[in-house]
């Protein structure tokens, strides 16, 4: 007989503790000497990691805002200092935050340096560009190639490779000392480690009754974000792999019953997570991997750092790639998982993470035959979220698939007698 959870991870309790210690250790980076550099999530941060500069990630931090429930509030502070609504909300929040607003970690470190790749989206260049002229401190840039075949040529790893140099030339500048490539091979091989672990946690979603759900995965993020390249990441993730294993040697199921599986695409909304995978579960799906996780899948080399940098960052993540090459990676996905559905955040501030939503839905339907739900959203304003038109749909959804596999409405005679 299966066990059913009933229980948290106890690995979230080491993740939480870490990143609170992480952003105090930051805020107090001066008073140990130390140089702060704030950086976009999608850097290859690990050559700031060995020239011991404490890196803190914008985006990140409007994250944690947004799951605290203060994104709305944050954004109408930027709106009122003339941002669009129409601008990323990590951006809006950030600036809500430079503008006197709440951060659950009292805020971030004055930088001396700014980095910023554009792996992710360009939006991020501006962004930037903005926090340097606000701290008055030097920006740099790494433009990262788009990736419209799924691989990277060398011409493009080099262009990358160049760029990071340069990177690390001004990292000497900054720090008056000359770069320690043996620091950073230590530093690539903690966060191969580190990436390693994550994808074996992540896979394990793949059991069926899955172990874990998309919550237990969001909660322990933060240090494969913030934290990649040190040994603290390593341990996290080693602890929390074991654990996950551990529930699935005693048959642990994560969400009850489980009668459809999920996949979600697109950044989750941090502020209704919770209630999304409640009542996915109340309704019998369970979220059990995410595109959105595999961003930070990367296969980094010690023994070439530079180059597989250059490639791992323009690979693994999905908002730098083609439709098509995105709908691959889904199907893959799908099929690793065994889902029946994918769901779709359509994202209104994240133009990057929700180009090709409509050819991406219309595609996977018909490539994969799994059904498709399309929410529209928002990652961190919650304003642009209406919670009853969230639910219908997921309910709409269901039934959709219960349809699908029974021929007949069983949830909505389910609910007629409720
Ligand atoms: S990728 Fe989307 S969420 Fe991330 S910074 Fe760019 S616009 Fe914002």
């Amino acid at each position: 007989m299966k066990m059913k959870a009933s229980q948290k991870l106890e690995t979230t309790a080491l993740t939480q503790s870490a990143m609170k210690a992480y952003y105090e250790t930051a805020r107090n980076a001066r008073s140990r000497g130390r140089k702060v550099a704030w950086s976009t999530v999608m850097m290859p941060t690990e050559i700031l990691l060995a020239a011991d500069i404490d890196v803190v990630f914008p985006e990140n931090h409007s994250a944690t805002c947004g799951a605290k429930g203060l994104g709305a509030e944050l954004c109408e502070l930027a709106e009122d200092a003339g941002l669009s609504q129409e601008t990323c909300s990590y951006a809006r929040c950030d600036l809500g935050v430079r503008h006197g607003g709440m951060s659950p970690w009292g805020g971030l470190p004055i930088p001396d340096i700014v980095f910023c790749a554009t792996s992710s989206c360009t939006t991020v260049m501006k962004w930037f560009e903005d926090i340097a002229r606000h701290y008055g401190c030097e920006l740099a840039i790494v433009d990262m190639p788009y990736n419209f075949s799924g691989e990277i040529t060398a011409h493009s790893e080099q262009y990358i490779v160049s760029q990071l140099e340069e990177c690390i030339g001004q990292i000497e500048t900054l720090t008056g000392k000359t770069f320690n490539y043996e620091r950073l091979t230590q530093i690539m091989e903690l966060s191969h480690t580190a990436h390693d672990y994550w994808r074996k946690c992540l896979e394990l979603g793949a059991v069926k009754p899955s172990p874990i759900t998309m919550t237990d995965i969001l909660v322990n993020m933060g240090p494969i974000v913030c934290l990649r390249g040190t040994q603290e990441a390593v341990n996290i993730y080693e602890s929390l792999h074991e654990e996950i294993a551990q529930r699935v040697r005693i048959g642990y199921v994560a969400a009850g019953t489980e009668r459809f599986r999920l996949v979600w695409d697109g950044i989750p909304f941090w502020f209704a997570l919770g209630s999304v995978v409640r009542r996915l579960s109340e309704l019998g799906a369970v979220l059990v991997g995410a595109t959105y996780f595999y961003h930070w899948v990367r296969e980094v080399d010690p023994a070439d750092p530079l180059r597989s940098m250059g490639r791992a960052y323009c690979t693994a993540i999905t908002m730098n790639q083609s439709v098509a090459h995105k709908i691959e990676k889904i199907g893959m996905l799908l099929k690793l998982y065994q889902a029946d559905g994918l769901i779709i955040h359509s994202n209104r501030s994240c133009k990057s993470d929700s180009l090709g939503a409509l050819d991406l839905h219309r595609d996977v339907e018909k490539q994969f035959g799994v059904s498709v739900l399309m929410l529209d959203g928002d990652h961190t304003d919650s304003r642009a979220v209406s919670d009853a038109a969230v639910q219908t749909r997921m309910e709409a959804f269901i039934e959709g698939l219960e349809q699908k596999r029974f021929g007949r409405l069983r949830l909505v005679d389910k609910l007629s007698v409720q």
